[in-house]
């Protein structure tokens, strides 16, 4: 089966109420198993309060709300990517600079399991994105990576830019896939990072992207904006004409 890009509804997958395959089809069974998941969580979250990612503060929320509001009151960083982007320069737009508590948040959702974070930090970004309706691509981790840290921090980030960007988008998780695993960029010199992102990524065979529709690709930080370059190098080679990237922090 293909994965086309048709302006599906955004974050796929079954609601809540809708029963898993599998499960059983009886309405007032799924509703108190329902019922009982959501007490479920609501006493777990009284019992073992969590702390916030960015600072650290004990409480009920992945991102505590002072650093929730000083995240909403950053600007919107815009930058125009010529140098690393082949075929047309690349808008890159990111919440803040990889500084002081978002720096300490996205190493958090890298090394811990902040994924909850990376979904809220990605709705703040949503919010203040241009109202466009992307197809959201998330930059992929290798499968080895992936089952070393549990999630894919940019996945749970698009996830987020959807839900709080105004305009209807789509995300398309698995739209591309990592096919080398290469050294992490962050302990390269800057001057290896092009080069060790070369072929590293490809569109996945059964993927289909409309050339209308513009990608929206989604890393967590941006430095050299190598990986974007590779990633939209491949996206562009597909069909996509408008690449534009989306990150939590930019290296300024
Ligand atoms: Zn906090």
């Amino acid at each position: 089966m293909s994965i086309v890009d048709s302006g599906s509804p955004p974050l796929g997958g079954a609601s809540p109420s809708q029963p898993l395959a599998g499960e059983s089809l009886d309405p007032a069974r799924s509703r108190c198993r329902l019922a009982l998941t959501r007490a479920w969580a609501v006493i777990f979250e009284v019992l073992v309060p969590i702390r916030c990612a960015l600072c650290g503060a004990h409480g009920r929320h992945p991102v505590c709300a002072p650093c929730a509001r000083a995240m909403e009151a950053l600007p919107l960083i815009s930058r125009t990517m010529r140098a690393a982007v082949p075929s047309g320069a690349c808008t890159l737009y990111a919440l803040g600079a990889y500084d002081g508590a978002l720096r300490a948040g996205i190493l958090n959702l890298k090394f811990r399991n902040c994924e909850a974070a990376a979904r809220t930090l990605g709705r703040l970004l949503g919010r203040k994105l241009p109202p466009v309706p992307w197809v959201v691509v998330p930059v992929p981790l290798h499968a080895c990576r992936l089952r070393e840290r549990g999630y894919n921090q940019a996945e749970a980030i698009a996830e987020g830019i959807v839900e709080g960007c105004t305009a209807s988008g789509s995300h398309l998780r698995h739209a591309l896939v990592r096919v080398l695993s290469t050294d992490a960029q962050s302990s390269l010199p800057l001057r290896r990072r092009q080069a060790n992102v070369r072929g590293a990524f490809a569109v996945r065979g059964d993927v289909r992207l409309n050339p209308a529709r513009p990608v929206l690709l989604v890393d967590d930080v941006v430095t050299t904006g190598s990986t974007i370059a590779a990633c939209s190098r491949v996206l562009r080679a597909a069909g996509t004409t408008t690449v534009t990237a989306a990150a939590l922090a930019i290296r300024l």
